[in-house]
């Protein structure tokens, strides 16, 4: 059993179908999981060839962080003063990695006090607002580059990451004043395909070599996919292999101590959401009152979460999944409408529970009160089903 803080064991549920049949709830549940998490963490833990550190802001909520370190992750990827704070008095110990690469100097400043000692970085003018304010004594930087690799479910390379060329610039110059040189990049979120982190590595190589600098650590980032199309559960290990494999092969003896950074791959399925049917319009479009102005924010960006179930208000099977049917959420925004169709059994009802799996992720942290509604609960539960 997990730890879950601030829960007196007398709330900690069986499943789903026992919160719906007990409480009947009118708001959306978040459901949380925490023996899947830990299960989830040492299988990374196990499984991935050097650290596994958790990104943060894929879901902060501190029964996650405590399970994690109680799971015996020792690392975490913060990326505002907020979460630098939060790890430090959640989980004292461990390291912070201040991965996100732009930064203003007051979050600089706040960051340098509280200790932190790893930074990556995309840009010469966020490189220079580094060497003026970090000590380098200890202190590790790793310029993040980027690739035009698809695999993942949107591109990250939009916003950051420098090119090859300047990422051997960056190293160079890391070295040269004295910090620790290391190399980090992100395949981009749910990355599906593991070529895309070979050749994200067999880059990482190339620009060592173009920098003359053997980096310390290789960062390979998050990006490992979660569960969310059902009867296709995702291959970590075979990524894993492929990591290791693929750096073995293209540093020799040289290779950097490896790091990762999942956020969704370790949290999302820890996490199921109960939403409620509002209303089956004429028989025909299904209003939830959780939507994209909710915990679905992700949804249109990144595409609906295909594990779904239907309980009826007994917590029973409404039965077989059937025809796709538009679905909207409570807000009076023409916007608020989960992506395309989702497939819904034929006889759901009003008042019916839809409960989507795999939901830990970006789902809580963009959660807004839009319209009055966004009221979001959660409970934890033994199991899933
Ligand atoms: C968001 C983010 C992550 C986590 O990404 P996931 O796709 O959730 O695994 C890791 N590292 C950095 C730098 C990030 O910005």
């Amino acid at each position: 059993m997990g730890l879950d803080e601030g829960q007196p064991a007398a709330t900690v549920w069986d499943n789903p179908a026992e919160i719906i049949r007990s409480l009947q709830p009118e708001h959306p549940v978040l459901v949380f999981a925490p023996d899947v998490l830990e299960q989830r963490a040492r299988e990374f833990i196990a499984g991935f060839p050097g650290l596994v550190t958790y990104a943060v802001k894929s879901n902060p909520d501190a029964a996650v962080i405590r399970n994690l370190v109680a799971a015996g992750i020792t690392g975490f990827d913060v990326a505002s003063p907020f979460e630098i704070d939060l790890i430090g008095r959640l989980a004292p110990h461990a390291a912070r990695h201040y991965h996100n690469p732009v930064r203003s100097r007051a979050e600089i400043a706040h960051a340098v006090a509280a200790g932190i000692k790893a930074w990556s970085v995309d840009s010469r003018s966020e490189l220079d607002k580094l060497f003026q304010q970090v000590p380098p004594e200890g202190c590790e930087i790793s310029p993040r580059f980027k690739l035009p690799v698809p695999g993942a479910a949107y591109d990250f390379g939009s916003k950051f990451g420098a090119t090859p060329e300047l990422a051997a610039e960056l190293l160079r110059e890391v070295a040269a004043r004295g910090y620790v040189p290391s190399l980090t990049f992100h395949p981009g979120t749910q990355c599906t395909d593991p070529a895309a982190w070979e050749q994200y590595i067999r880059t990482a190589a190339e620009i060592a070599a173009m920098a003359g600098v053997t980096p310390r650590r290789l960062n390979v980032g998050g990006g490992f996919p979660s569960w969310r199309v059902h009867g296709v559960e995702p291959d970590l290990r075979a990524i894993f292999e492929l990591i290791g494999r693929t750096t073995a092969r293209v540093f020799g003896h040289d290779a950097p101590v490896l790091v990762c950074e999942p956020g969704r791959g370790l949290c999302a399925d820890a996490f199921a959401i109960i939403t409620r049917v509002k209303a089956v319009r004429d028989g025909q479009s299904v209003f939830l009152n959780d939507g994209v102005y909710g915990s679905m924010n992700e949804l249109p960006v990144i595409g609906n979460l295909d594990r779904v179930e239907v309980l009826t208000p007994q917590g029973e099977p409404r039965g077989e999944n059937g025809p796709g049917r538009v679905v909207f959420g409570p807000t009076c925004d023409s916007v608020d409408r989960l992506p395309g169709e989702i497939s819904l059994p034929e006889n759901i009802a009003e008042g019916d529970y839809v409960i989507f799996h795999g939901a830990g992720a970006y789902s809580t942290v963009t959660n807004t009160r839009f319209n009055g509604f966004g009221e979001l609960s959660q409970l934890t539960v033994r199991r899933f089903h």
